[in-house]
């Protein structure tokens, strides 16, 4: 009826193949016909339904029910539920047919899957639904999926085929969808092990979210392969020789990194792709002997490594004795190789190579043999982290959600009490939060730590192998700053908790404060206002605001100068930007006209951008497309955000900030200043340095007609005779 024999043909052959992976997972005759069924019902109810791309609808729920199969190793009740996914959400089907028809494990997995579909459906602007009651329902599903993760791991395969096919998407649901991707469901994949799945999404998230960069890295990658890949095989030969003298069975590859966490490096490090040095590591998978441990065995291989090359003596990652919360176990550590290049090497058995790759769920599989009770402990840890932080019922909801992917994302440290005790806490986390780790009272009444021995405060960030004792006095008690302080989770709910009540008097006091004050001057509290406010007293929000003015951490001695301050966007009203794509007529859109650029990432014309519907100020923020704020709001408000370009670059000036370091010697300040006033047309607003040791640093505000001109700034600046770095920083 409502498929075409091509449809037939195509979606036959595609059931074909999953059938034969399924192959593995079923144990039973039954489990084909509940396959098979769960197959034609889904094909029913979508008939008629096509995707973007044109395919037909069930085509999607088939390629989820294959990621399940094969790339995460679930089993057959996944299968179905897969294929069911959406049956419910977009079809007449309602869970108690679902569970007529295949009983009550597989409905409430297709119940759990309908109602996770339910929170990213509804964008603000469709439905009028806020962020936060989004936030709230994503915690709440992901609470009642506690009892079956396998719910989360299909709803990742499904949306892993979602990225896999964005590409069908119109551009404003891209970046929706690649910043929820980012913020929830690759630090979950992560926090589940499934690795691979982790990395694909993220690639995929640059693909789509900045296709000139990716294909960039991706073409440099290729145009240096054959030099990474003869310096590999220089590498490798002799470690490939003293294995195989030593009777081990073994592969040996160079992985190179991911176009991804390429990108990310090079933001994070403001470097350039050729200025990366670690591009790739070295991965040895050998096959256990059965007589000897994994670990004793995975040591021996790091011996006779280290035979060869010099090990780092800080770069070693035993996460063998200790497996991340994961279930991600290997042996890492970092070499001297030829050249005097640092080279990571990474040490696993087949066994942990197969967890690395496909999570917990082949963990699962390897124990599944010994003991079935053990499992389901080991699964209750590893979802552990996730449930704390889903947990603390009292959290902002948004808030919740920073908190959330910190937790999920987080790599590992691991501490000693003084008895021997051993302590798992993010990287990161500082005396305090260890304290707060022991129990809340002791983080309450702590005044210090012994660190090794040393007596340290206890924002004092610990380390990995360190033993920490925590001295606490009766009369202590948490203050404010001690948010600053601590990086988990539970510390941060602790001490929110205590300060609450005292938290709620001080804002209102500081509103008190401010009002009386801004009466004096006769200013209506306007969101002008607060634009110049928050930002000149530090606050991220009204609420921090009145906070710290309540408690006397800020006074309003300057109120009157910050108030006639010229706001740094001023110079925005000759910016053009509108709406992409749209023909209009061109015409001056500035502050008046509704956009605002953002202050967090400053863009100038010629830089990608994005604009964001502020609902808190009715205007359009301006981000760079880069922008890590920009990534945190679509992740929440996807509907708010709308693709916008620069229309003219008739601006007369914008501001931009350059960062400078080099070698001091005498002169070199004036060469630069020379460089900036005299030889280009660009204007200084400020222009700072700092020398020490030798060493100069500085920053150069500047204002510029475009792009071009920054970038032609710093390649001048560059050939200046003692400058080694110059690049652009956000004002
Ligand atoms: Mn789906």
């Amino acid at each position: 009826m409502e498929y075409t024999p091509e449809d037939e043909k195509l979606i036959a052959g595609k059931f074909e193949e999953l059938l034969s992976s399924c192959e593995k997972i079923v144990k039973k005759p039954e489990d084909w016909d509940t396959i098979k069924r769960a197959f034609h019902l889904a094909k029913e109810a979508h008939a008629g339904v096509r995707r973007r791309s044109g395919e037909p609808y069930i085509i999607h729920p088939i390629a989820v029910a294959m990621i399940v199969v094969n790339e995460i190793g679930l089993g057959v009740k996944s299968v179905a539920s897969s294929l069911l996914h959406d049956v419910v959400e977009d079809t007449h089907y309602e869970v108690p047919d679902i569970e007529k028809m295949f009983g009550a494990k597989i409905a409430s997995m297709v119940d759990g899957l309908t109602k996770i579909a339910g929170v990213f459906v509804n964008s603000p602007s469709e439905s009028g639904r806020e962020f936060s009651s989004q936030a709230e329902s994503f915690r709440k599903v992901l609470l009642t999926l506690s009892d079956d993760a396998r719910v989360i791991l299909i709803k990742i395969a499904d949306r892993l085929h979602n990225m896999r096919t964005l590409g069908a998407m119109p551009a404003e649901k891209q970046i929706k969808i690649t910043s929820e991707t980012l913020f929830l469901f690759a630090p979950l994949a992560y926090r589940l092990g499934l690795y691979a799945i982790k990395t694909e999404l993220e690639n995929l998230c640059l693909k789509f979210r900045f296709p000139e960069t990716y294909d960039e890295i991706q073409q440099k990658l290729a145009a240096t392969a054959i030099g990474r890949d003869e310096f590999i095989e220089r590498f490798i030969a002799p470690i490939r020789h003293r294995l195989h003298e030593s009777g081990i069975d073994f592969k040996i590859e160079g992985r190179v990194k991911s176009a991804y966490s390429i990108w990310t490096k090079m933001q994070r490090k403001g470097v350039t792709f050729e200025e990366i040095y670690d591009l790739f590591a070295i991965r040895v998978i050998f096959n256990p002997s059965p007589v000897i441990p994994e670990k004793s065995q995975c040591w021996h291989i790091y011996a006779l490594i280290t035979d060869i090359y010099k090990p780092h003596p800080d770069r070693i990652r035993d996460w063998v004795n200790n497996p991340k919360t994961n279930g991600y176990e290997a042996l890492h550590a970092t070499v001297m190789g030829p050249e005097g290049r640092w080279v990571e090497v990474q040490i696993r058995s087949e066994r942990m190579d197969e967890i690395a790759e496909m999570g917990f769920a082949s963990h699962w599989r390897y124990k599944r043999a010994d003991n079935q009770q053990d499992d389901e402990a080991d699964f209750d840890k590893r979802l552990k982290v996730l449930r704390d932080v889903l947990n603390s019922p009292d959290q902002d909801a948004v808030e919740f959600l920073d908190n959330f992917k910190m937790a999920l994302y987080s790599t590992e440290i691991v501490v000693f009490t003084p008895k021997g005790e051993l302590r798992k806490l993010p990287q990161g986390a500082t005396a305090l939060d260890f304290a707060y780790d022991i129990h809340t009272d002791v983080g309450h009444s702590a005044i210090g730590a012994k660190i090794n021995h040393k007596i340290e405060p206890i924002s004092k960030a610990i380390s990995s192998g360190d033993q920490v004792e925590v001295i606490t006095s009766k009369n202590a008690n948490p203050r404010p700053e001690w948010l600053e302080v601590v990086t988990t989770a539970k510390a941060r709910q602790a001490i929110r908790d205590y300060l609450k009540g005292d938290v709620q008097s001080s804002m209102r006091e500081g509103l008190r404060i401010f009002d009386e004050k801004l009466k004096e001057f006769g200013v209506k509290p306007s969101a002008r206002v607060f634009r110049k406010i928050l930002p000149a007293y530090n606050s991220n929000s009204k609420d921090e605001f009145y906070k710290k003015l309540g408690t006397g951490a800020i006074n309003l001695n300057n109120l009157e100068e910050v108030l006639h301050q010229n706001s740094a966007s001023k110079m925005l009203k000759f910016w053009e930007i509108g709406p992409l794509g749209k023909k209009y007529e061109a015409q001056r859109v500035g502050e008046e006209d509704g956009y605002v650029i953002a202050t967090c990432c400053n863009p100038v014309p010629g830089d990608d951008i994005i604009g964001y519907d502020n609902p808190e100020t009715g205007r359009m923020d301006v981000h760079k497309t880069s922008c890590e704020e920009l990534t945190r709001l679509a992740s929440r408000h996807g509907g708010r955000i709308k693709k916008v370009e620069w229309t003219s670059h008739k601006a007369m000036s914008h501001f931009a900030v350059i960062e400078l370091r080099g070698i001091d010697r005498m002169g070199i300040m004036l060469d630069v200043s020379k460089l900036i006033t005299g030889e280009l047309n660009v204007n200084i607003r400020e222009f700072s340095v700092r020398s020490h040791d030798g060493v100069f640093e500085g920053t150069v505000s500047v204002y510029v007609k475009d792009i071009k001109d920054v970038n032609s700034v710093i390649d001048k600046m560059k050939k200046i005779n003692g400058i080694e770095q110059v690049k652009r920083i956000n004002g």
